[in-house]
């Protein structure tokens, strides 16, 4: 074994509200929503200075088709993006946003919903005992600091506060714990006329498709605007480890000033780097064991749940781990996600949402996109306010009550006819 200290000291309390939800992406920001709308105090903690996780801070600023646009990701598009908004629930729409924009309507959202937001504020560590969470250690600008709850929502995508309590936990691939490689997102303006280029030293030039890290073109560009948004830079890695991220930050940026000068050469010769995301994407990282994992046979015969809290038919899509330049893409034709994905094996008072959920490592790369992961959140927040309310745990929340809670704040789950369960 290396090394280890022990490090014990007195950490003030510095809040408490009824729900502590850690992580202020999609999940986390729907499951603020979904626990206040249930009339409960909510404390959202998010170790930067921005909401919307990967859709703001990491530049992924379109969303994936899922079929079911409903409950709070219906909202938003509404509120946001009405000119994308379907007249039904089952027709899917993928969005170009503005991160700048959502980073805004979400710090806005957040003050009307009365949830209170606290930035740069990292989840450190845990309080608890026989079986329940008490509070959690918080890294902040006035050092360490508790937070009290009565139930807990792990937002944070890599599971990180269910892996600090010690809930089983597995990372991606079942053969060989490869997960997803990693991806820094950026955009281009088209400036109408011919931009200077510009390689910095140690960036390859690219000379053709095949050269480049995915093997292929992959952008977007919002019609209206000239402002294109660009998902090609890969670097294979796990995205909660530190040697990997270590080298994968400089890798990514090397990578955007070859793709751009590429660019510039091929067909973009006006478009110029406009914004490179804050940190480097992470796609995949750690999957807590829960009480029932989604595996890819529940994605490929479209199984429905009794506790089904999330609709999808979003692709597998899995870029290859290995440091391939390929990606698998698979149609599938909508599956239900069970509540229980978001129920870990351990602690009562606990609930993961988002693409930390119980699931493989097949099933996880079609569930994560951001439309589910806000569906997940909305009915974890709602949830675990029901927990508090019926003074159960998380695990024994009664499921048709959950989903008359749900279908009051707006939540429309598609029941098919038959039903192969
Ligand atoms: C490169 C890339 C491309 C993608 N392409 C698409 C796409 O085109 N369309 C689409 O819909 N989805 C896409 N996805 C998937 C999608 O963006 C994510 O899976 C989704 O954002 C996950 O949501 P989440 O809320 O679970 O986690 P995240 O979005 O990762 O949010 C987690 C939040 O928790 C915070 N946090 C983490 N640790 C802590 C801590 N210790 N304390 C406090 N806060 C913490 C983070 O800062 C972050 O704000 C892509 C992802 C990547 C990486």
């Amino acid at each position: 074994m290396s090394a280890a200290y022990s490090y014990k000291r007195q950490i003030p309390v510095y809040d408490s509200a009824d729900v502590i939800v850690v992580g202020g992406g999609p999940a986390g920001t729907a499951a603020a929503i979904g626990a206040a709308r249930s009339g409960k105090r909510v404390i959202l903690l998010e170790k930067s200075g921005q909401l919307g996780g990967m859709g703001t801070l990491g530049n992924v600023s379109i969303f994936m088709p899922i079929g079911n646009v409903t409950g709070i990701y219906r909202e938003f598009i509404a509120e946001m993006l009405d000119s994308a908004l379907p007249p039904g629930h089952d027709q899917s729409i993928a969005p170009q946003f503005s991160p700048f924009v959502l980073r805004h309507y979400l710090n806005e959202k957040m003050r009307k919903e009365g949830v209170e937001t606290f930035f740069h504020a990292e989840f450190v560590g845990t309080v608890a005992g026989d079986g329940a969470v008490e509070a959690v250690i918080v890294s902040t600008r006035e050092g360490l600091q508790a937070i009290r709850g009565l139930r807990f929502i792990d937002c944070t995508g890599d599971a990180r506060m269910a892996i600090e309590l010690g809930v089983p936990f597995t990372s991606g691939r079942e053969s060989d714990g490869m997960t997803q490689p990693m991806t820094l997102m950026f955009m281009m303006q088209n400036t109408g006329k011919p931009v200077r280029r510009y390689l910095p030293e140690g960036c390859p030039a690219y000379r053709s498709v095949d050269e480049l890290p995915q093997g292929r073109h992959l952008f977007w560009e919002q019609n209206d605007d000239g402002m294109l948004l660009v998902n090609m830079t890969r670097v294979k890695g796990h995205g909660a480890r530190i040697a990997d991220v270590n080298a994968a930050e400089p890798e990514a940026l090397r990578q955007v000033f070859s793709i751009v000068d590429y660019l510039q050469r091929n067909g973009f010769e006006n478009y110029a780097l406009s914004h490179v995301a804050g940190q480097t994407g992470v796609r995949e990282t750690n999957q807590i064991q829960g009480l029932y994992t989604l595996t890819e046979s529940d994605l490929t015969n479209g199984r429905r749940f009794e506790d089904v809290v999330a609709q999808t038919n979003y692709e597998i899509d899995i870029h290859s781990p290995d440091g391939h330049r390929t990606t698998d893409e698979r149609h599938v034709d909508g599956y239900d996600i069970p509540y229980r994905c978001m129920v870990p094996v351990a602690f009562g008072n606990l609930l993961v949402a988002g693409r930390a959920i119980s699931a493989t490592h097949v099933a996880m790369s079609s569930m994560r996109v951001q439309a589910t992961c806000y569906a997940l959140g909305q009915a974890a927040g709602i949830a675990a306010s029901l927990s508090i309310d019926r003074a159960c745990e998380c695990r024994d929340v009664p499921i048709d009550e959950l989903h008359l809670a749900m279908a009051a704040q707006n939540v429309r789950l598609w029941k098919p006819e038959h039903p192969h369960r």
